[in-house]
């Protein structure tokens, strides 16, 4: 197993994101947890203190969920539908449990996996980087640090 090491020193063992975040575990120790709520995350992990302002999953979850879940079961809807043109309540007791059961059960371990993704490969926003300042020679000879900018 890999360790990852902090700027402190300490090491934590590089846990699998996939098996921290379907738990919804801490991405770092995997003892803390992730959410708070359902779906709102912590300021951190309650245990190692690491802090998950890096989480930024945005819409992730939401698309994987309609792409892999939701429209598979409105496919089933509208299949049923023209196949046997049930009644109402059919669709009630049938079509609406499963777009709920596939929709929102699968939106946290979705969640907690990107999160974790993203504290395993250090993903995030990328920035622009300003170059280093460079010494110039102006034409009186002396050397002066060019601004930035
Ligand atoms: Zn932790």
């Amino acid at each position: 197993m890999t360790t990852q090491t902090l700027e402190q020193g300490e090491v934590w063992p590089k846990l699998e994101p996939i098996r921290t975040g379907i738990a919804g575990r801490c991405p770092r120790c995997g003892k803390g947890h992730l959410f708070k709520g359902f779906l709102t995350l912590r300021e951190g992990c309650e245990v190692c203190g690491l802090s998950y302002e890096f989480a930024d999953p945005a819409d992730g979850p939401a698309f994987f969920v309609i792409c892999f879940a939701c429209v598979p079961a409105v496919v089933f809807a509208l299949v049923l539908q023209i196949k046997l043109e049930p009644p109402f309540w059919v669709h009630l007791v049938t079509t609406l449990p499963l777009i709920l059961v596939t929709c929102l059960l699968p939106l946290r371990p979705l969640k907690g996996w990107l999160v974790c993704s993203q504290f395993f490969f250090k993903a995030g926003e990328g920035r622009l980087v300003a170059p280093a300042p460079q010494e110039t020679t102006n034409p009186q000879g002396t050397v002066r640090e060019a601004s930035a900018g």
